[in-house]
């Protein structure tokens, strides 16, 4: 309900409730307040927003005052500018610049200009606090600018779920305090700059943007790290990205954004950014190399002569050897438009489904496993629903806060503010775990059996929704009599997790209802990584929470774009859209769009057959063999991502002819004949899928460094060449490569992708907030998958067995290896590594070892291990720790070299998604004598 009120005269509706001071904001009235903001809880402390209201006999706080019928409002008055100058001239009494800055920078200094506040004389006063007290690597703090506004304090507690900062002392001695009295990163701070956003007046400080005045402009646009899809703004000064400031109107995420976002893009102008193509000295002499040979030097050339040798190499191959001999990588770091013309060039000019990118090692048993039970392998709800309305949230094998951190802190919230009851079931103690009512500590490799011994459990117990089951489901009947044998005691002895616990987590899980579930590669890179997701899409049939608000099937995707390059068909089995290579119709559908002509007039395909092609880790076999001859990588680094790295780097220093399209030379730049120089996220326009299927826009801040180029523009300007060499012409409606700009791709991404169907960048542009599938350019999108009906019509039960991991630990090699990433660096860590204030504060590999284990191998933490499995070694800092369970030993792959954990882990795959087994090995430690 709303009421009305005149503010300064203007006649208002707000709903009841409202504060005057956010009314007035949203009706475009400003009025100045520095301990408010409207993410925070209201403190009313600094008085800043005092106004005048009719029949009031003093000023009152319009941060405190609800909005009224009738009542007559003004925020501008002389006696209310007095105020206001006295209350900023108290506030100047502590505040304390030794730089001397007066200018409005901050938003405490604007409106001391703006009232004409004048402080004492800054001359002779003495600074209270040390002026960098912190010595944090990426945030300044100097107190001596602190006005006790406390937003930092509440910020950190109410955005970010740390209580980093805290009030200590009374009267003129309070100030603001890190812990209890220790360093930011002593108090546990994740270096997330929630604090410094909130903070209106620099006492806390991006260190290296630190007085460095505004910038010239702000570009908004979307991370380049992880699938959450925060925005931002880049400023940019002088051409140069200098800063990252949180945009409030940022749809996913607000004002929050976490250290990667707000710190890590320092990368973009980094020494090592590749700005010319480059080639090897006998490619660009005509010459042969043997298998396995020295690639030999690199030679700076032009992108005409780089362009041409590959597009002519290209050509070769596919004449001599048929496009089954070719394969690219597509990248889920890259754009829509870059990842839909990958999959085009491959298809349609090269004749080859051997097109796949990183999503086979992270979520490929997520999209089979969906697809299979529901028909849509994507998350069914959004962050958002899953953070305000879930009753119950089941995180199983995702390190929420520390790989999707902005929803991992939505999570803490959840659980924190209003009571959510969050169950982790992960081997490790991962942080997530402090906030969480349960916490079961299955044996790595044991998903299907804990969560067949749940839904035993749950159906015993008569808990299942049956009406749900009945009417949108089938299959229940063969998969229930599956579950008769996972009793309780049989599911205690594969898991390790005790029975009176199975029961618990069961119980929680039936009862609170909406539940949502959340994975993450904890479920999925195992052998048995498409039966793990089934069990988690059975387990949401039974308890009937699919279709529904606060519930769902919710994989966070990794990458920032892994979503959009599989919407997009950079996979081996589908065309853009999920449009199987197996189906005729959908072959037809594209031959036609995509259609070629030979100069003669007759037909000439594309025709890359039914068969799915070759998915990353078979191609890299496959280019160590010979079977193919040429690979070229979009983005990609598999050396030091793909699974035991020793036998990927001798694939590829055999393989033919490899290209390498990147924004640095990456540890697989040594394998490469051709480098191409692609641009950074920041020097691009496009559109990037989130976690959630949201759609959204990355916009060009600078232009493109050096020679390099836009990727979208590298693969159009090769498909022309190589095209013109194979005397081939466009014919069909969308066969043609002349793109003036990645919106023109779009669109054409729009007319053969159903679920993008209604996607445009003048609606992307316009504000539109889009999950697909967007049915056409009226639809609103679908935040929410299956209400009502599956995808696919019915869901489907499927019957799952629990299966042992590949290789388990045995005498000679007696701990389990699991792996993953860490909150500060991404991947194989080539932009993180290059941040130098992620790097600062991770700086080297570490890997989890039990107290128990480091006992045994006499490790003490800080020690240098030396880790070994039957495919490799690593060396590595030991961190001990009870976050690992005994027996289990946890390690990264941001670090590359002998510092790499893929030196160790196994290539054995999922048989249907063909994802390796990342999160299980066998691997022995000892202690590595340090020479002092
Ligand atoms: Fe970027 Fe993800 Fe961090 Fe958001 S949570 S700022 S998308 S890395």
């Amino acid at each position: 309900m709303n009421v009305t009120l005149t503010i300064n005269g203007t006649r208002i509706s707000a709903p009841v409730g409202q504060t005057v001071l956010d009314a007035a904001n949203e009706n475009g009235i400003p009025v100045p307040s520095l301990c408010h903001h409207k993410d925070l809880s209201p403190v009313g402390s600094c008085r800043l927003c005092m106004v005048e209201v009719d029949g009031f006999r003093t000023e009152v706080a319009a941060c405190a005052l609800k909005v009224a019928e009738g009542m007559a409002v003004h925020t501008e008055t002389p006696r209310i500018a007095a105020t206001r100058k006295l209350i900023l001239e108290m506030l100047l009494a502590r505040y304390h610049d030794a730089a001397g800055g007066a200018a409005p920078k901050t938003e405490f200094m604007y409106w001391v200009n703006h009232y004409g506040a004048r402080g004492p004389a800054e001359a002779g006063r003495k600074a209270s606090y040390e002026i960098d007290g912190d010595p944090h690597p990426v945030i300044r703090v100097d107190l001596n600018k602190c006005i006790l506004c406390t937003r930092c304090v509440r910020a950190c507690a109410e955005v970010q779920g740390r209580f980093v900062w805290g009030v200590a002392g009374r009267g003129e001695h309070a100030h603001v305090v890190a812990g209890t009295n220790s360093t930011m990163l002593d108090a546990r701070c994740e270096s997330c700059g929630a604090c410094v956003a909130f903070c209106p007046t620099g006492a806390l400080d991006n260190r290296k943007s630190a007085g460095g005045g505004k910038a010239d402009r702000l570009v908004t646009t979307t991370c380049a790290y992880c699938g959450v899809g925060c925005n931002f703004d880049l400023n940019v000064t002088n051409e140069k990205i200098t800063g990252v400031t949180s945009n409030p109107y940022a749809p996913v995420n607000g004002m929050h954004l976490c250290v990667k976002g707000r710190y890590g893009y320092d990368f973009v102008h980094h020494a090592d950014r590749l700005l010319k193509p480059r080639v090897r000295r006998h490619v660009l002499d005509g010459l042969a190399r043997k298998p396995g040979a020295d690639r030999g030097p690199w030679v700076e050339t032009d992108w005409d002569t780089a362009l041409d040798i590959v597009a002519r190499k290209l050509v070769a191959v596919k004449r001599e050897s048929s496009g089954a001999a070719l394969g690219l990588f597509a990248s889920a770091k890259c754009t829509n438009e870059e990842n839909y013309l990958m999959q085009k060039l491959a298809r349609q000019v090269l004749g080859t489904h051997n097109i796949d990118h990183c999503a086979r090692l992270c979520h490929a048993s997520t999209v089979a496993g969906l697809a299979m039970c529901f028909g849509s392998g994507a998350m069914s709800n959004t962050m958002r629903d899953v953070a305000d309305n879930a009753e119950v949230i089941f995180v199983i094998g995702s390190n929420t806060t520390e790989q999707h951190p902005v929803f991992g802190s939505m999570l803490r919230q959840a659980a924190h503010r209003r009571g959510a009851k969050i169950v982790v079931a992960d081997p490790r103690a991962i942080e997530l775990v402090e906030f969480a009512a349960l916490h079961i500590r299955q044996n790595p490799g044991t998903d299907v059996a804990l969560i067949n011994g749940l839904m035993h459990i749950i159906v015993d117990k008569g808990w299942h929704d049956r009406t749900f089951v009945e009417a949108r489901t089938e299959g229940y009947a063969e998969f229930a009599a599956t579950l008769a044998s996972y009793t309780p005691q049989r599911v205690a002895e594969i898991t390790g997790v005790p029975a009176e616990q199975l029961h618990q987590c069961a119980e929680m899980l039936a009862r609170g209802k909406p539940m949502a579930v959340i994975w993450a590669m904890g479920i999925t890179q195992h052998t048995t990584g498409v039966l793990n997701v089934l069990s988690l899409g059975n387990l949401q049939m039974l308890l009937g929470n699919m279709g529904i608000p606060g519930g769902g099937v919710n994989p966070l995707r990794g990458q920032n774009n892994v979503q959009g390059a599989c919407d997009m068909g950079a996979l081996v089995n589908f065309f853009p859209g999920y449009q199987s290579v197996t189906d005729s119709a959908a072959r037809t559908r594209f031959a036609t769009a995509w259609a070629l002509q030979t100069e003669d007039g007759d037909a000439a395909g594309p025709a890359p057959g039914d068969k799915p092609g070759l998915t990353v880790t078979e191609m890299i076999d496959a280019a160590g063999t010979g079977k193919l001859r040429a690979l070229c990588i979009l983005g990609e680094n598999p050396t030091t991502t793909d699974p035991d790295s020793n036998h990927v780097k001798e694939c590829l220093a055999r393989a033919e002819f490899v290209v390498l399209q990147e924004i640095f030379p990456s540890d697989t730049a040594d394998y490469a004949d051709v480098l191409l120089p692609g641009v950074t996220w920041a020097e691009k326009d496009g559109t990037f899928t989130n976690t959630e299927r949201r759609i959204q826009l990355v916009r060009e801040a600078i232009e493109p460094l050096g020679e390099s180029r836009p990727d979208w523009t590298i693969v159009a300007d090769l498909a022309r060449r190589m095209l013109a060499l194979q005397k081939l012409k466009p014919v069909g409606p969308r066969a043609g490569w002349e793109y003036a700009t990645p919106w023109q791709i779009l669109e054409e991404v729009a007319a053969v992708t159903p679920q993008y169907a209604g996607v445009s960048h003048s609606r992307l542009e316009h504000g539109d907030q889009l999950h697909w599938p967007v049915k056409d350019a009226n639809h609103p999108g679908t935040p929410i998958l299956h209400i009502g009906q599956f995808t696919r019509g019915k869901g489907k039960f499927y019957a799952c067995e629990h299966l042992p991991a590949q290789e388990l630990p045995d005498r000679a090699y007696p701990l389990l290896l699991t792996t993953g990433r860490v909150l500060y660096h991404w991947h194989g860590g080539e932009m993180t590594r290059r941040s130098p204030g992620l790097l600062a504060i991770y700086p080297r590999t570490l890997v989890e070892i039990n107290p128990e284990d480091a006992a045994t191998c006499d490790i003490v933490n800080g020690a240098t291990m030396r880790i070994a499995s039957r495919r490799g070694e690593m060396i590595a800092e030991a961190l001990v720790t009870e976050r690992v369970a005994p027996g289990v030993i946890f390690g990264n792959f941001h670090f590359p070299g002998d510092n790499n954990v893929n030196n160790l882990t196994i290539a054995a795959l999922d048989p249907v998604a063909k994802i390796p087994e990342y999160k299980v090995c066998a691997v022995r430690v000892e202690k590595v004598a340090v020479a002092h």
